[in-house]
């Protein structure tokens, strides 16, 4: 399994080898050709993208999905209890902040961006394998209501906001595991983080700094609310 990090100015963005590749998030409005770019540096030609898999509905996930589907010609899938936001190209104002930075970091989000119609909406599981990865997304609501993480075969995990690193977007001690900026549903949230951390995996990618090891997340369970 081959995965590539891009670090956006405001999130990050993964690539994953499979039949073709697949872009795991795509930024936020305008970063779609960043990515193309990064993805050229490391030999990846935009029809060398099958699919757009976005991990949740917020606009720095999926703000550069539009520029990257009229590149690449490929897919956007998104889980559907987030098909909405991207419908109606906003950030929910539900979105309750987990403490002082995402308080702080509030004014200076994308709130409202073009709507976006994507091409697969996922029930419940989407499976990659027709894309040539063996795995299957496990929705994890909570952060968002559709949030979704990518288990892959070799133990990393693409954890999009379930978790972030550090602290300003990752720019200081971005390796340490600490709760997202917002959650939509505190009670899901901790239930997905039990959901997640029950998989086999070794190492999360997520949207703002990391990775995270998973021995560290355990360690700091209670820090991040799990008991
Ligand atoms: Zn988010
Ligand atoms: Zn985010």
């Amino acid at each position: 399994m081959h995965i590539i990090t891009i670090k956006l100015s405001l999130a990050n963005v993964f690539l994953v080898r499979g039949e073709r590749w697949i872009i795991v998030d795509s930024g936020a409005p305008g970063d779609g050709p960043a990515i193309l770019r990064a993805a050229a540096r490391h030999g990846i030609a935009p029809t060398d993208i099958g699919l757009i898999l976005l991990t949740h509905g917020h606009i720095d996930h999926f703000g550069g999905a539009a520029e990257l589907r009229a590149s690449t010609g490929a897919p956007i899938a998104v889980h559907q209890a987030d098909l909405l936001l991207l419908r109606e190209g906003r950030n929910p104002s539900s979105l309750r902040s987990t403490g002082l930075e995402g308080q702080l970091l509030r004014p200076f989000l994308p709130w409202r961006t073009t709507p976006l119609e994507p091409d697969i909406t996922v029930e419940d599981s989407f499976d990659l394998t027709p894309f040539g990865i063996p795995t299957r997304t496990i929705h994890t609501p909570g952060h968002s209501a559709g949030h979704s993480v990518v288990p892959l075969p070799d133990g990393n995990l693409i954890a999009g906001d379930l978790l972030r690193g550090g602290f300003l977007g990752g720019r200081l001690r971005g390796r340490l595991p600490n709760p997202p900026y917002f959650v939509t549903d505190a009670a899901q949230q901790a239930a997905s983080l039990q959901v997640a951390l029950s998989l086999p995996a070794h190492t999360w990618h997520i949207g703002h700094g990391g990775p995270l090891a998973v021995e560290h997340i355990r360690a700091r369970a209670k820090r991040l609310g799990l008991g």
